[in-house]
């Protein structure tokens, strides 16, 4: 029987252990934390909800829709209000409520609590197998789902043609706690505020209604790096502004890196997979990975069942049809994104205030999908560029190049050759440099 090791119980390795399992391979999982509860994180987070059915799991109990956002401009300038009828909006479901349903559903793998992996064993351009807690494990295929700093991915030699690091302003360092909320002082118009570049800085904050009425949930994310100086800074000036907002921390408070970039753009090597965030795959404007991940889960088990084999070739179909899913929008995304955060203050103010990026542009941003233009919407777009052509000209080369990122992305060989994908990594991952 072939041997699977998942290192890291990630909501991709987790998922995609239940559907191996199932399919009569030895899997085992090792994770570091040392219990399923134990097990990241305390609090809920945002889910497109048909990837539960999609996968056939119901979705977890307690779950609730999410509140519409209204996003502030830098300094105040404006505000934009996203509306979202209850019955489209993504769920907010508890994360420890998804991990139990993973690892129900994983109940034919053997899951390893406490156990750190250390680094990969390779041999001849193929991963063997890991090192755990000092012990050699040995598999036919490894499945990394490790996370942003996976272990292994960054100590993968170079012939292996994975990126084993990612750029500082790649990520976004978050902290992300619930506080107590204050009776009485809610300004129940706009229950979920997101400041976009809060206080001039690249990065967000946002002070939303809990569904529990007793209280409020904050993120302050910066990109690169959250100094505690631009921390305390950010959290006095919510106090400021959400007078709902008390001082005692409730659940939460600790700080996370999210990658916010398109997928690495070389996901397999001979026995060897990389899933989830260890693979960058979340939504580049906003940092959601769940719904990616488990689609990416799927499609891994059902290139596995139909292969059988476990050499980059065969596993390469994987990347294609993640790709083909979500990674190649996610690139489009990345570029908008990039575009949108090295803008100067007053330009991103006039974007989000003049209604030039509509509630539908929005949406479709933060859900990782592309923001288009249409010939026919220009009419429209131009009303708001009165004395600023300049600005609705740099938005419009924007999304042109987004949408040549797409392109690129969207052009992945469809079959493994080296040659070939090389040169389509070299394209796509130019696109950014
Ligand atoms: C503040 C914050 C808010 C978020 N909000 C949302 C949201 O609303 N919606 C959404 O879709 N996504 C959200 N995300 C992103 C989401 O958490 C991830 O994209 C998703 O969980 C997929 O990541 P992962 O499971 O691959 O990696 P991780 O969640 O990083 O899991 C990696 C696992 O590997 C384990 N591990 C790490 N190193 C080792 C080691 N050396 N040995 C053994 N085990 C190890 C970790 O303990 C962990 O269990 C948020 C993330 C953060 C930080």
């Amino acid at each position: 029987m072939k041997k699977i090791v998942i290192a890291g119980a990630g909501i991709g390795g987790m998922a995609v252990a239940g559907f191996l399992a199932k399919l009569g391979y030895k899997v085992d999982v090792y994770e570091k934390s040392e219990s399923l509860d134990k097990m990241r994180y305390d609090w809920h987070d945002d889910v497109a909800p048909e990837i539960f059915s999609e996968l056939g799991f119901e979705i977890p109990d307690g779950s609730f829709p999410k509140n519409d956002w209204t996003f502030v401009a830098p300094f105040d300038a404006s505000r934009q209000t996203m509306h979202t009828p209850v019955e489209n909006r993504d769920r907010s479901i508890e994360r420890r409520a998804i991990n139990k349903m993973l690892f129900d559903n994983a109940n034919g793998a053997e899951f390893h609590f406490g156990a750190t992996v250390e680094k990969p064993i390779t041999e001849n351009g193929a991963v063997k197998g890991i090192v755990v807690g000092g012990k050699e494990v040995f598999a036919d295929l490894t499945i990394d789902s490790l996370g942003l700093n996976s272990f292994l991915r960054r100590q993968l030699p170079e012939e292996f043609n994975i990126q084993n690091e990612i750029c500082p302003n790649e990520k976004f360092v978050a902290y992300r706690g619930f506080f107590n909320r204050l009776p009485g002082k809610a300004d129940e118009s706009e229950p979920s505020r997101v400041y976009m570049k809060h206080l001039g800085e690249n990065g967000i904050s946002w002070c939303l209604f809990d569904h529990n009425p007793n209280r409020m949930n904050v993120l302050i994310g910066r990109v690169g790096c959250l100094e505690k100086e631009t921390f305390d800074k950010a959290m006095d000036d919510l106090k400021k502004k959400n007078p709902a907002l008390g001082e005692n921390l409730e659940r939460g408070g600790i700080v996370c890196e999210i990658p916010i970039r398109y997928p690495v753009s070389r996901m397999v090597a001979d026995g060897y997979v990389l899933i989830g965030d260890s693979a960058f795959m979340t939504i580049p404007m906003l940092g959601s990975g769940i719904a990616s991940s488990l689609a990416a889960a799927k499609i891994l088990s059902e290139v596995i069942e139909k292969k059988g084999e476990f050499d980059k070739a065969s596993l390469y179909e994987y990347q294609y049809k993640c790709f083909k899913r979500f990674g190649a929008e996610h690139c489009g995304v990345d570029s908008l994104k990039r575009f949108l955060l090295g803008l100067d203050d007053k330009t991103l103010e006039w974007i989000f205030g003049s209604g030039l990026l509509n509630d539908n542009d929005l949406k479709n941003a933060a859900a990782g999908r592309l923001v288009t233009i249409k010939v026919s919407d220009y009419p429209e777009k131009l009303k708001h560029a009165k004395g600023h052509l300049v600005e609705l000209l740099k938005m419009k080369v924007a999304l042109d190049r987004s949408h040549k990122c797409f392109k690129i992305a969207d052009r992945i060989p469809e079959k493994f050759d080296e040659k070939k994908v090389s040169k389509w990594q070299k394209r796509l991952d130019g696109m950014y440099e």
